[in-house]
């Protein structure tokens, strides 16, 4: 038990009206934890039916949970808002010192409602709220400057977090991340449009509370448990010595790495934008979330001369994971690894979601290629499939959305196909762009499914690759398995914890440690909560008019092979009829 525990605190800012007030709300903690749990129930509370993503009614809310602080690993903060991407359920979850900071200042939540008159950053320090003019940040061309510049002016006590969107944001482009501490982010679904749409630049955070834990012996011994799990363990290993990049080849190798618009299953020069290629020949640095002893953050270090300068170089420092390896290099056939890392670095310096930008970069290629669109739409850019000089010129144009083309590209690749045509190989899922596992039907009805549809929700590409080899699992097996996964996925985001932690994380240790941090709860209350909140989040899904339709999944997914063949178009049809039962049409 903790003394004096913040984390029900909830800091509620009112941006039209430059307000703030906190409530205490013991009972939602207590009833649903945090992150995910308690993200959803103030989304439920505080979004108003039909509330457009980009108008002031929609919400932003971050959460952490109550191993936040307390223990390895619990290192993530869980964003709720509405998309501005699919029109309804918009989470993100993201590390970096995000999570700390709002707990070690004092709250388990902040609410942020309304819209401002002028650009503006928050500045939370513990109890005090500021209303910073971000006047002077509010078009700035580097998300990075941002970031340098809002450190400088802010005190630096105790641990701090800096969150900021970068033009693409502003622009209100609706894949927009929100950068934090230079190399994470909240992705996908838009929040850093939201940010834009309030007109709000950052927030910055910070706190140097203590978290005085009441039962030190348990909590040292459990502490310990899970450490040496992590330091000691091989997936960890993996994470901290290649990182999530070590995936492309494997990948490559099994057919179900997405490349040039998933025209292909199998990128062949793959090796030269693997994990080990990069961690051999421009790694420059790991980081690391906030207590977190694995690291797994990978930074290339790019040392690029300047063109009329002998001996004089720039060296910029690009984070890079396999998500953003497939979206911004087999995807687009990129096989130069520099090439690569410009790009990247590009796309965060805009502010996009990488997974985002490079599914439509994609789709714009083949368009092209197949005469929907000329060069007259992309302002004489020829796009060729490797070409990463074409795309840079492209991104830059996505945020400024010079042209109706670029506009309708910033609004995502179902709103571009449905005004350019080329439906059929635009490779998005419930409206969210694809990611990079063409591994066979657990994917795809993973994404469907699930409710950010997001790969990270069930892990449905997990799924098909221990199926290779084995007799078909039927659809509905498949489903089964898919939904006991998130319903388990939700208790790790609602502590939270970080995904690439769940081995080490398996449930005897999470009722230890919620024990020791105040919220004790037994095994079967456990399981009942992971389905209670995801049926929650479906919940406000349905209220959103969230259908699922089988007949709008891209066709190009049935036409290139997979790791486990070719997917059949029946399977996936009985598959996500069979969940719509379960999910949609189940009492909730
Ligand atoms: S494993 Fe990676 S993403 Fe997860 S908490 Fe550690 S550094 Fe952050």
């Amino acid at each position: 038990m903790l003394l004096n525990d913040p984390l029900s605190n909830i800091l509620f800012v009112d941006l039209s009206k430059k307000e703030f007030w906190v409530e205490n709300r013991r009972e939602l903690f207590d009833n649903y934890l945090g992150g995910s749990g308690v993200g959803i129930q103030l989304l439920n509370e505080t979004c108003p039916q039909g509330a457009k993503p980009l108008s002031p009614e929609n919400p932003i809310i971050f959460t952490v949970g109550p191993l936040t602080g307390l223990y390895p690993l619990a290192s993530k903060t869980v964003a709720m808002f509405k998309s501005p991407l699919t029109g309804n359920l918009g989470e993100s979850h993201c590390g970096g010192r995000s999570a700390i900071a709002i707990r070690l200042a004092g709250y388990g939540a902040l609410v942020i409602k309304g819209a401002s008159d002028i650009p503006l950053y928050l500045a939370i320090h513990q109890d005090k709220v500021f209303f910073r003019d971000a006047t002077s940040l509010w078009g700035m061309g580097s998300n990075f400057t941002v970031g340098r510049v809002i450190r400088e002016i802010e005190p630096g006590d105790g641990f701090r977090t800096i969150m900021r969107i970068g033009r693409a944001g502003e622009n209100l482009v609706s894949y927009a991340c929100v950068m934090t501490e230079t190399y994470r982010h909240f992705g996908r679904l838009g929040l850093g449009a939201v940010f834009g749409s309030k007109k709000l630049k950052g927030i910055v955070v910070s706190g140097k509370r203590s978290l005085p834990v009441g039962e030190k012996k348990e909590y040292r011994t459990s502490y310990d448990e899970i450490y040496n799990a992590a330091v000691s363990s091989t997936a960890m290993k993996k994470y901290h010595d290649i990182g999530t990049a070590e995936n492309v080849s494997p990948l490559n190798e099994l057919g179900g790495l997405p490349t040039k618009n998933l025209t292909e299953q199998r990128f062949p020069e793959a090796s030269k934008i693997s994990g080990e290629a990069f961690a051999e020949r421009y790694l420059g640095r790991r980081l690391a979330c906030s207590h977190c002893p694995v690291g797994c953050i990978h930074i290339a270090a790019l040392r690029e001369s300047y063109e009329d300068e002998k001996y004089f170089y720039k060296t910029s420092m690009i984070s890079y994971d396999y998500e953003p390896i497939f979206a911004l290099g087999s995807m687009l056939g990129i096989n130069d690894p520099e090439g690569f890392l410009r790009l990247m670095d590009q796309v965060e310096i805009l502010g996009l979601d990488a997974m985002s930008a490079g599914v439509i970069l994609a789709w714009a290629t083949e368009a092209q290629n197949h005469g929907l669109i000329s060069e007259k739409e992309t302002e004489g850019i020829r796009l060729q499939w490797g070409d990463y000089h074409a795309y840079m010129q492209m991104t830059k144009k996505i945020v400024d959305q010079s042209n109706p083309f670029f506009h309708a590209l910033a609004q995502g690749i179902n709103h571009a196909a449905s005004l350019y045509g080329g439906k059929e190989y635009a490779l998005a899922f419930g409206g969210n762009e694809m990611p990079g596992y063409h591994t066979g039907p657990g994917a795809y009805i993973g994404v469907l499914i699930g409710a950010r549809h997001s790969h990270l929700d069930n892990a449905g590409y997990s799924v098909d690759q221990k199926n290779i080899g084995k007799p078909v699992m039927s659809p509905e097996v498949l489903v089964d398995t898919l939904i006991a996964e998130e319903e388990w996925r939700q208790i790790l985001s609602s502590l939270v914890v970080c995904f690439f932690a769940r081995g080490i994380y398996p449930r005897d240790i999470i009722l230890k440690t919620l024990n020791v941090a105040g919220f004790p709860i037994n095994s079967e209350e456990l399981t009942l909560l992971g389905k209670t909140i995801l049926h929650e989040k479906l919940r406000f899904k349905i209220r959103e008019g969230y259908t699922l339709n089988v007949d709008n999944i891209p066709q190009r997914i049935f036409q290139t092979p997979s790791s486990l063949g070719l997917i059949d178009k029946e399977y996936i049809r009985t598959a996500v009829e069979y969940a719509q039962k379960k999910l949609l049409e189940a009492p909730v």
